[in-house]
């Protein structure tokens, strides 16, 4: 099986219709699978899913940087973009596939990792829970600050 000069623009996710970045990032029913499961995990919903509706929406609340959960939707918002099209990309060019679960499993995990090890962000204990992350032992001091 070849492609024709990349010629073929059908989406890869569902292999059904036109590939577009509407389509393939908030329409076509793999990538809604794995927005589904991100924002379950989460525990947050986005208003409605088109691209420039959310990119408007995104960059909009992200001015507001001292809410962390602004900050987390942000982190969510990007990693899920990237992460579908690394799905996309492994299919055309790998001819890997993998289930939106699994995709959104390694979003979950990757930004657990992230929002774990960002300094200076103050978790609720809500946000804690959701992405399990326990409570520091002792409460982190910066060195000079206490004198
Ligand atoms: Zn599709």
């Amino acid at each position: 099986m070849h492609y024709s000069n990349g010629e073929d623009t059908t989406c890869r996710l569902c292999t059904r219709v036109h590939e577009s970045h509407d389509h393939l990032f908030f329409m076509c029913r793999y990538s809604l699978q794995v927005w589904k499961y991100i924002q379950a995990k989460a525990q947050t919903r986005w208003p409605n899913l088109t691209w420039n509706s959310l990119v408007e929406w995104t960059s909009r609340r992200c001015q507001d940087t001292k809410s962390t959960n602004n900050k987390i939707r942000a982190l969510i918002f990007a990693a899920t973009v990237y992460y579908i099209w690394q799905e996309r990309n492994k299919r055309i060019f790998q001819q890997l596939s993998q289930p939106a679960s699994t995709v959104g499993e390694a979003i979950y995990q990757v930004l657990r990792d992230q929002i774990m090890c960002s300094n200076g962000i103050s978790l609720a204990d809500g946000t804690r829970e959701i992405w399990n992350i326990p409570r520091p032992a002792r409460p982190i001091r910066v060195i000079g600050q206490d004198r």
